[in-house]
Order: structure tokens, then C-alpha cells, then sequence
């Protein structure tokens, strides 16, 4: 039965489809070694085949790279099923830089008539604020992340999650426990929130704010300055001989630096104080 192509097959095909579908949402408990395995697996596939996400802190990503994720995990994880229900067009991919508080996510379209049909959109903006240079762990769905790649999958397989929810029982919920025993059992999730790694959290999280004294990296020197503004990055005046003129008659080099990049420094020394 496995091999079986549904598509085009009347709705009580894509009932049954459906209903294979949950049983295996509620029961496929792979375990940690098999999880690690496939997922790292996909991951490596994605490097090897995309012609943007070359390497695990890519810089480029291209919406293909989402439906490559899509059908490999479909396909390891869940016999295909999703795909077999949905058919080739019914599901979208979007990559959105827009998107600041959520790492993904999973929209339903109703057309009239009756046809669903589903996009999974992830954040780009939210992937390339992290992972720069000596960027803390970050977290997502609960799972320590070591590179953009590992970020990208966790936030794609919760989004998959919430889609073969909708396919197998026509509503998702995150905050609801079916949804966590399913992300628990199949990529041992263990968080189960949108709001993954945000600028926000970020900047609180160091404690930057307009005014601070910050310290980052630029190109393999570290570079003291003070907040001046921040928007999608931070604007860090720094000193230097060869920047404008500002207000205070000193001259400063403006550097536009992901927040996550950055570390609260030391307080300026008093000046004028010499040593005792
Ligand atoms: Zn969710």
C-alpha cells in the first residue's frame, strides 16, 4: 500500500489517507538515536543538494529548500502521508523577513468549494539575527541549536507538526497536549511555543538597550561602542579617527550589528581620573 500514489483518488481515499495519518501522529515513537540519525540525515541532504544552503550557518536560503525539508521529512517520518493527501499544490512555502516573533508558521487557506490548502512560512529574519560569531546557545522548541541549519529544522519540524495535525483532524493547537506528545515522541521536542528566539528576547537577554556600552566582533577584532539606535540591528558609534564628527566634537564609525551579536561591556572608565 506504501507506494500507492492517492492523488487524484475521491475524498474517501484522503479520509483514509487521513486517518493513517493520525494513527501514526499518535502512536511512531522512533526514539533518540533514530531521530538524531534521520534528522541529521536530512540536514545533510538539504547541504548537499540546495545550491543556496551550502554550509550549516548558510547565509542564503531559497523557498525550495523549505519543500526539500518538507518531502524528506514526510517521507521519513510520516510514510509520505502528508504529500499523498495534499497532492502537488496545496501547499506553499514561504520564506518571510519579516516575521520577528515567530521562528514559523502554519496558515489554512479555505477555498470556496471546500479545498484547503496550507503554506508553512519561516523566519528568516529570526535565523540570520543568530549564530554570529560568539552567539550564545540558542534554543529552539526546546532543543539546543548549534548552527542556522539545526535552528531551521527544529522550527520547520514544529511547523510540520502543526500541518499533519490540521490533515489528521482538521484543527492544531501547539499549547495543547496532543500536539506536544506528537513533537515530544517524533523530534523530541521539548518546548512548545511560536515565540522561539525573537530580537526581542534577544536584546533583553543581554540587556542592550539605546545608551549601552557594547562590546562585538569585527572581523577578528573585538570593537567597543555605545548604542545609538535599534531597529532590525543595532546602529554602535564607535571611536575612531577616521569616522565623522558627532555633536560631542569626538568622531565615530557607525556599525550596524545584529543584536544578538552584541555584549553589554564594562562601564566606561571615569574620565579624567588618573591612577593613583
Ligand atoms: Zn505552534
Amino acid at each position: 500500500m506504501g507506494a500507492a500514489d492517492p492523488r487524484g483518488r475521491p475524498v474517501a481515499g484522503a479520509d483514509l489517507l487521513a486517518q493513517r495519518l493520525a494513527r501514526i501522529l499518535l502512536t511512531r515513537d522512533p526514539g533518540a538515536v533514530s531521530i538524531d540519525g534521520w534528522t541529521r540525515g536530512i540536514g545533510g541532504d538539504l547541504l548537499t543538494r540546495s545550491p543556496h544552503v551550502r554550509e550549516p550557518n548558510f547565509t542564503r536560503i531559497h523557498g525550495d529548500d523549505l519543500a526539500f525539508l518538507f518531502a524528506a521529512y514526510d517521507d521519513r517520518f510520516l510514510n509520505g502521508l502528508c504529500g499523498g493527501i495534499l497532492g502537488p499544490d496545496r501547499l506553499t512555502f514561504r520564506l518571510s523577513g519579516r516575521m520577528t516573533r515567530a521562528g514559523g508558521k502554519t496558515t489554512r487557506f479555505e477555498r470556496s468549494g471546500g479545498a484547503r490548502r496550507f503554506e508553512i512560512a519561516v523566519a528568516t529574519s529570526i535565523l540570520f539575527d543568530g549564530f554570529g560569531g560568539d552567539d550564545p546557545e540558542v534554543t529552539v522548541c526546546g532543543r539546543a541549536c548549534a548552527n542556522r541549519l539545526e535552528a531551521l529544522q527544529r522550527i520547520f519540524e514544529h511547523e510540520l507538526v502543526h500541518l499533519a495535525e490540521w490533515l489528521g483532524w482538521d484543527e492544531s493547537h501547539c499549547g495543547r497536549s496532543r500536539f506536544q506528545g506528537i513533537a515530544q515522541r517524533l523530534f523530541l521536542h521539548r518546548a512548545h511555543r511560536h515565540q522561539l528566539i525573537t530580537r526581542s528576547e534577544r536584546a533583553a537577554r543581554v540587556g542592550v538597550g539605546v545608551g549601552s556600552r557594547v562590546t562585538f566582533g569585527f572581523r577578528g577584532r573585538r570593537l567597543t561602542g555605545r548604542v545609538n539606535r535599534i531597529t532590525k540591528r543595532a546602529t554602535v558609534l564607535v571611536e575612531d579617527a577616521r569616522g565623522e564628527r558627532w555633536s560631542d566634537g569626538r568622531r565615530y564609525a557607525r556599525y550596524y550589528v545584529p543584536l544578538g551579536e552584541l555584549r553589554l561591556a564594562e562601564p566606561e572608565p571615569a574620565r579624567g581620573r588618573g591612577r593613583a
